[in-house]
């Protein structure tokens, strides 16, 4: 790990960059409001760790009233058990020995929920659940036509979910049906029908699987883009978003059903970045490339500064496009602070969140689940 950006108690302004910067009050707010969502809904919420791989941000969310959290991979599992949750979703599915030990293993000390789309993983969940000496929870994963894993909504699904109810070490739990493409539809009507139509979908096979008498105790799924639908099905008891606490410019682009950007949540999540160059009128080099943050969805945006937009990323240098209008208002040493492209990814390369609020440093947060390939 390399030495903080920050201390607590220091000022704002001193912050070194590039550095991960979170506003707190935003990100409580953003909290308060999918926790209140919810709360209405009478929907569980069980947020996507992969975004933050940070277990004070999920300790955050679990006070708010988070039955547990996702996760995408056994290490961050593992991570987010250590930094105290108690109840972890593997929405994915584990392939391999190593792994799937792990997990099972990881059930002594947490409830832990792992995905299947093939009878060869129940088998060899049950099995290293079985040498374990522990339960783990799986869920069919319904595939939603987006090239995720999963199996086919309807007898398919069956079929696997009996596999599981009658697997020793193994407790049939429910139905996953995340529907990731959906997620960055702009268009509200649009992204509203491709989810109502998957909802019914989920919903036949989850009353398949019922009237065979395969209790579906959790029907999941629906991120940051689509939640709303899904939590107000009456078809899905649980939701999974995982952006919304931190936003990023690739999310600001969907719109509302106004035909706005959207704005229910705000960018509580900055690059903070340094001018280390400013020779020529028309542009700046900043000192946040590709290695501060992610750009495979969305370039970074320039936060709440007029006439200048990030138009390209190298290793180590960030390029600035300056308006004539703004010339004037950029030098060699200020500091910006960029909205990510693609938050997720952005995290993980750096090792720690910097909270800010009124000023001042208040937290500097390990990413202790960053890397977590495994
Ligand atoms: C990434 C992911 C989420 C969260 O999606 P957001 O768009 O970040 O809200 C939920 N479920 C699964 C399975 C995911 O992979």
């Amino acid at each position: 790990m390399m030495r903080p950006p920050a201390n607590v108690g220091d000022d704002a302004g001193a912050i070194d960059t590039p550095a991960l910067v979170v506003d707190l009050p935003a990100l409580d707010r953003n909290l308060d409001r999918m926790a209140s969502f919810a709360e209405r809904a009478d929907v569980r919420l069980r947020p996507h760790a992969k975004t933050h791989k940070c277990p004070m941000i999920a300790r955050r969310q679990l006070v708010r009233g988070a039955v547990g959290v996702c996760c995408q991979k056994v290490s961050e599992a593992e991570a987010m058990v250590v930094g105290g949750v108690s109840d972890v979703l593997v929405s994915n599915e584990i392939v391999g020995p190593a792994k799937v030990d792990c997990l099972a293993a990881l059930a002594r000390d947490a409830r832990v929920s792992v995905l299947a789309d093939h009878p060869d993983l129940v088998a060899a969940y049950g099995a290293a659940a079985e040498r374990f000496g522990t339960t783990l929870s799986v869920l069919v994963e319904l595939q939603a036509g987006d090239m995720r894993p999963g199996v086919e909504p309807g007898p398919a699904a069956l079929e696997l979910a009996r596999r599981i109810a009658e697997t020793p070490g193994l407790r049939f739990s429910g139905l996953q049906a995340y529907q990731g493409g959906a997620q960055h539809v702009r268009n509200f009507d649009e992204r509203r029908a491709v989810s109502l139509a998957w909802i019914e979908t989920v919903s036949a096979t989850r009353d398949l699987l019922e009237e065979a008498g395969l209790r579906c105790e959790i029907v999941t799924g629906g991120g940051t883009g689509t939640y709303g639908f899904e939590g107000e099905s009456g078809v899905f008891n649980e939701i999974q978003p995982g952006s919304y606490a931190v936003m990023d410019a690739d999310y600001g682009l969907n719109r509302d059903e106004n035909g706005n950007f959207v704005s229910e949540f705000e960018n509580s999540l900055f690059i903070l970045t340094t001018t280390i160059s400013r020779n020529f009128p028309g542009f700046a080099v900043v000192d946040a490339g590709v290695k501060a943050g992610n750009v495979d969805q969305a370039m970074p945006t320039v936060w709440q500064r007029s006439g200048m937009e990030y138009v390209g990323a190298s290793d180590e240098h960030g390029a600035i496009e300056v308006s004539a209008g703004a010339a004037e208002d950029l030098r060699a040493g200020d500091k910006l602070r960029l909205v990510p492209g693609h938050c997720d990814p952005t995290i993980n390369l750096h090792d720690w969140i910097v909270g800010v609020r009124d000023g001042v440093v208040e937290t500097v947060w390990p990413v202790s689940a960053r890397g977590a390939l495994l």
